[in-house]
């Protein structure tokens, strides 16, 4: 048995083989081709090598697992059969004159979505297949043939460092935990394992061999440590504390249907932070009252161009109906920095972090920005949307967001298209915006409160640099007083205000917060029941007075 540590960003025991993460694994890159019936060759050389291993994998998984499990592989035999996505790759390769891995790609993408958006729950579910399809044939034509793909089975993911498209890129079902040798505690990679509610560490110094990939392991959340091929008593007692956090969790799901109300009758709301449909169902099972932060970004880091109006009404859509009537509060394009989609041949900057990201973007590129508010004003209909705009510094900027929100609506008045109405909010996640924000209150309908960059931005600390985790002091007087400073602005004004930071979470801050009077925390669905058992628990009369002294 080798101990490894780490920070931990999420808690919790995970038990698995470790599957090593390798750079560019899924990249597939778009290249011109003359020889377009060499490329069709390959292509279907590609799909007899997957039938062939798909009958390997049905095999093996029948003597494993049994047929009910084993049928999937069947199942995706005959997809790759089906004349209308064998037809579209081929159509792709000829009219585009491209290679066959992108032709596979595009066209897996596109077939996906076609199936995510059906009524039917069976034919939403093929979305995934699809995925899984393409990958493999992929990971054929590019040479990784025989190689498992990551996705095959429950794994602990081991990576040097994951940027968050590659991060969104995973199967998420697959992956029992996240173990990055690098990365800081307020990465999105980190705040992506969050959202999923998995065991997750950073910054160990795990060797990144291959000898690794393949290992049994077990990753202890709570302490920060990861054992490689655990001794039997450690996989005993490791085995042991899981099934004793499942029963606390299901002590906790008590509360699912509960409100967030503290003993002397405050009621806080409690959200959930999402970056994908995807994450819904964990939405559902933890009893959020909404959704208080849908990072819309990541919508465009799966893609390899800007997804369109269509593509992008179906999600928000989704997402309105499956809430039904409860809010969900959608985040326009927060891309930049650490976000980065190549598509939008953004340049390098000395500074990113306070760079050309954010709503800075879509005020520079409003086509952009338009057809995102087309799609979220569209979507609107379907349930209680609201949207909020990231890295605000000024009133101009609110005006201008909202004189475009009224030409859009205007637009799609005259093309007849159906909208709704939408509260329109800001995050307060700049010092610049939380010190006026008694004059952006005035502009809007809500605030929500970005705490992951206002630490960033108060205390001049990267939030990308593990160099500088020692520096970082999440509970910051500076901060914390930020933050109390912007509520009562936000009250004064009739508006509420929560936060969607990642300290919505910290528990030793819950009856802090209650006290200043926040009215939503918005946090990974996996800390919604906990988050609200501590407001249950809170007598903010009792503690207001001392609690606030000793903290700001
Ligand atoms: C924040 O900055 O606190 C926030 C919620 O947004 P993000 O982490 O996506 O930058
Ligand atoms: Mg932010």
């Amino acid at each position: 048995m080798n101990v490894y540590n780490g920070k931990s960003v999420f808690g919790g025991i995970a038990i698995g083989k470790i599957r090593v993460y390798k750079k560019n694994e899924h990249q597939v890159k778009r290249s011109k081709t003359e020889n377009t019936e060499e490329e069709i060759r390959r292509f279907h050389g590609a799909i007899e090598e997957a039938k062939k291993q798909l009958g390997q994998l049905y095999e093996k998984a029948l003597k494993e697992v049994g047929e009910s499990s084993a049928a999937i592989f069947e199942v995706h035999q005959m997809m790759l059969e089906d004349d209308d996505f064998l037809e579209s790759v081929e159509n792709m390769i000829r009219t585009q004159k491209v290679n066959a891995e992108y032709a596979v790609a595009a066209a897996g993408d596109n077939f996906s979505a076609m199936f995510s958006a059906m009524d039917d729950e069976y034919m939403k579910e093929r979305a995934a297949d699809i995925k899984d399809i393409s990958e493999r044939l992929i990971s054929i034509l590019d040479g990784r043939s025989g190689q498992q793909t990551l996705t095959d089975e429950p794994a602990i993911i081991v990576a040097d460092d994951l940027a968050p498209s590659e991060t969104v890129q995973l199967d998420k079902k697959n992956v029992r935990s996240f173990v990055t040798v690098h990365g800081s505690v307020n990465s999105h990679t980190a705040i992506l394992a969050r959202t999923m509610g998995i065991p997750a560490l950073i910054g160990t110094d795990l060797p990144l061999d291959e000898q690794i990939d393949g290992k049994m392991a077990v990753v202890d959340g709570n302490t920060g440590c990861i054992y490689v091929e655990p001794d039997e008593k450690t996989l005993r007692d490791m085995k042991q504390k899981l099934a004793e956090e499942q029963e606390k969790r299901e002590l906790l799901l008590t509360l699912k249907n509960e409100k967030g109300i503290t003993l002397d009758g405050k009621k806080i709301l409690t959200y959930a932070n999402i970056g994908d449909s995807k994450d819904l169902a964990a939405v559902l099972q933890n009893g959020a009252e909404g959704i208080g932060l849908f990072r819309s970004e990541f919508l465009y880091l799966e893609k390899d161009t800007y997804p369109t109006e269509e593509e992008q009404f179906r999600v928000y859509k989704t997402v309105a109906e499956t809430m039904a009537g409860k809010r969900v509060i959608i985040r326009t394009l927060d891309i930049g920095a650490d976000k980065q989609a190549d598509y939008f041949q953004l340049k390098k900057e000395e500074n990113p972090a306070m760079g050309y990201r954010a709503i800075r973007i879509c005020l520079t590129r409003t086509e952009v920005f338009k057809t995102q508010l087309r799609a979220l004003l569209r979507a609107s209909v379907y349930g209680k949307l609201a949207v909020m705009y990231p890295m605000i510094t000024s009133v101009k900027e609110v005006k201008k967001i909202k004189q475009i929100v009224e030409e859009v609506k205007e637009e799609l008045k005259q093309e007849g298209l159906e909208f709704g109405d939408m509260e329109q909010g800001i995050m307060i996640e700049t010092p610049a915006a939380a010190v006026i924000s008694d004059l952006l209150a005035e502009e809007v309908d809500f605030f929500s409160i970005g705490t992951n960059d206002l630490t960033q931005y108060m205390l001049a600390i990267d939030r990308q640099n593990q160099e500088l985790d020692e520096f970082f002091d999440a509970h910051h007087r500076a901060v914390l007083r930020l933050i109390y400073q912007t509520v009562q602005n936000a009250h004064r004004a009739g508006i509420w205000c929560g936060i969607c930071g990642e300290l919505g979470g910290d528990l030793a801050l819950t009856q802090l917060f209650a006290a200043m009077g926040v009215d939503e925390l918005s946090v990974s669905p996996g800390n919604i029941l906990p988050v609200r058992k501590a407001i249950r628990e809170t007598d903010t009369g009792k503690i207001r007075e001392e609690q606030l002294k000793k903290w700001l």
